[in-house]
């Protein structure tokens, strides 16, 4: 509970959704219960080291000049979840004019994380994993009934089947989010896994065509960065 597994911790542009160009912090913890078939990061599932909590606050600290800058922290995986009691401690340090997004992999239940944690400024960012990734079936469906304001559902498609899928759990979830009217209009999220412009295309007429709430998220770190994995390496 006083340590977690670390696989970076760098400082960027947030390249995705809402927060997309925002200067953040990404701590990327180590470890994940899925095998994504198209997985970016299998260098967080196999490559991490184990540090004191009390090491990274400090870390933290020292990066964002005592919480100032950045002032948003992405606590992402890997599957931050696995980690959940170390995590909740470690939100609770953090300086709470800072905010926070954990970004999960949609496998594992977020409402007992979420009671735990004080941090006022906190949001999950929640994947729901679609037929390309061969992981849908571990989906815990229930987490999506349990969005609140702020927080976010990312589907990552890779070809049709994918937004078919997507649009599908798309109408199941809305009926359970009408309470949100307008502010569906952050909630859900789309990122195309191909840079291919026709397949963006694609799916802006897919959108629009079937009337769907979500916004297109093109990866921009992956523009940026032309798919470099690890920021500092
Ligand atoms: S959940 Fe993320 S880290 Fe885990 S296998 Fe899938 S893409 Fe990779």
């Amino acid at each position: 509970m006083d340590r977690l597994n670390i696989s970076e911790i760098f400082i960027g542009l947030s390249g995705e959704c809402r927060t997309k160009g925002t200067p953040t912090l990404f701590i990327r913890l180590g470890g994940c219960n899925l095998n994504c078939r198209y997985c970016d990061t299998l260098y967080a599932k196999q490559n991490y080291e184990t540090i004191l909590l009390v090491e990274l606050y400090n870390k933290i600290k020292e990066m964002t000049n005592n919480f100032s800058y950045p002032n948003h922290i992405i606590i992402t995986g890997g599957e931050p979840l696995l980690q959940s009691d170390a995590v909740v401690r470690l939100c609770d340090l953090i300086n709470p004019l800072c905010s926070i997004e954990i970004e999960t992999n949609g496998s594992i239940p977020i409402s007992d994380i979420r009671n735990k944690i004080e941090h006022p400024f906190l949001t999950f960012t929640i994947n729901y994993k679609l037929p390309s990734s061969g992981e849908e079936d571990k989906m815990y469906k229930d987490n999506f009934k349990e969005i609140e304001i702020g927080d976010q559902i990312k589907f990552v498609v890779f070809n049709k089947e994918d937004l078919i899928r997507m649009a599908e759990v798309y109408e199941t979830l809305v009926d359970d989010l009408k309470p949100f009217d307008v502010r569906l209009r952050n909630i859900f999220w789309v990122l195309p896994l191909k840079k291919d412009k026709n397949f963006w295309r694609l799916l802006e007429n897919f959108i629009l065509l079937n009337k769907l709430q979500i916004n297109l998220s093109i990866q921009q770190h992956k523009i940026i960065w032309d798919n470099k994995k690890k920021k500092n390496n």
